[in-house]
């Protein structure tokens, strides 16, 4: 979740009622109750939403999930009905909207993890288990896991629709974040057969997307799926998969465990961000600036080269 520095007016189409302006997603229902997920052009980084949009973004990461979605479609359904926008949507809508069929969600972050980083990295050093799940010694900032494992996380303040949070600020003061909990903890809140079967998929799903993405040349170091129920009760695979905004991948000729590994998508703004040039202190509450040209026009070419590198093909813009 982030801080936005200018809040996005949504926007107002007949037949569509404005649910939520996420980060970077703005959903809509419409009349008979499917859901209308538009990516944005948006980009987030220190939790915060940048004033500088990435032209072309939101196109290549709804091809992405698109692309995903139906490769995965033999391990799990999906819940995507078209990708042509609702009669009456602006024409720019093309290429960036998924009509999705509206789930009752399962409110659990299902994340899964074949490497360590982030907040894996953060808990394995306290302990060396990450979510109650015992690894071994010696594991480092980058490093493969013996196998992949499954990390859930539940939103600490959650609504529905969620209301946008608006500043890091606000974001600290109701506590809104992903909290990682054991399985346990999912097994005791939704029964112990739900947990199963979220921490099976998540780990099919998941195994699939990094061989796939192996065989590319990309390391997907983990991800987050999220999944809901549909009107006869089966779990159904939800908003975004395998995307740069749902998942950590890592180049695979530039992996070495030990440090940071380099972002696929995000390095280069984060490296601005932080250096002197962009002026901005990362510790102050003060808005981050607007990105320059050749700051935007390397991130969509770090966008573009995942997207290629991935599926083989250049996405439409
Ligand atoms: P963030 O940018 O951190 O993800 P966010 O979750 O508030 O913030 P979005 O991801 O854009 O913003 O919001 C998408 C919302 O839609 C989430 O609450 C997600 O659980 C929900 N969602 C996704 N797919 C479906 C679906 N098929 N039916 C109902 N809700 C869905
Ligand atoms: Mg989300």
């Amino acid at each position: 979740m982030s801080g936005f520095v200018t809040v996005p007016e949504p926007v107002q189409v007949p037949g569509l009622t404005h649910l939520h302006t996420g980060k970077v997603r703005d959903l809509y229902a419409t009349a008979s109750g499917d859901l209308v997920m538009v990516a944005s052009d948006r980009i987030s980084a220190f939790d915060w939403v940048l004033p500088t949009e990435i032209p072309g973004k939101g196109r290549l990461l709804t091809q992405l999930s698109l692309w995903w979605f139906e490769r995965l479609g033999d391990l799990v359904p999906n819940h995507v009905v078209s990708d042509t926008p609702p009669e009456g949507a602006p024409a720019d809508w093309a290429g960036r909207t998924l009509v999705c069929e509206r789930l009752d969600m399962v409110p659990v972050e299902c994340v899964a993890r074949g490497y360590l980083a982030g907040s894996g990295l953060a808990e394995y050093s306290v302990d060396r288990t990450v979510c109650g799940v015992p690894l071994p010694e010696g594991l480092t900032d980058g490093s493969e896991l013996p196998e992949p494992i499954f990390t859930p996380a539940v939103k600490a303040a959650v609504g529905d629709p969620p209301e946008p949070i608006f500043t890091p600020a606000v974001k600290a003061a109701v506590g809104d974040h992903d909290e990682n909990v054991s399985f346990d903890v999912v097994a005791a809140e939704h029964g112990e057969r739900l947990a199963t079967e979220l921490r099976e998929i998540t780990l099919r799903v998941y195994g699939r997307g990094r061989d796939v993405a192996r065989e590319r040349g990309v390391i997907l170091a983990d991800t987050k799926f999220e999944f809901g129920r549909d009107s006869s009760g089966a779990l159904v695979l939800a908003d975004e998969v395998f995307t740069p905004d749902s998942s950590r991948y890592w180049p695979a000729d530039e992996w070495s465990p030990g440090h940071a590994q380099p972002s696929f998508d995000k390095q280069v703004l984060r490296d601005w961000l932080t250096s002197g040039d962009s002026g901005w202190d990362r510790a102050s509450e003060t808005p981050p600036p607007e990105l320059p040209d050749d700051v935007v026009e390397r991130t969509l070419s770090r966008y573009k080269e995942i997207h290629e590198r991935l599926t083989g093909t250049k996405p439409v813009l």
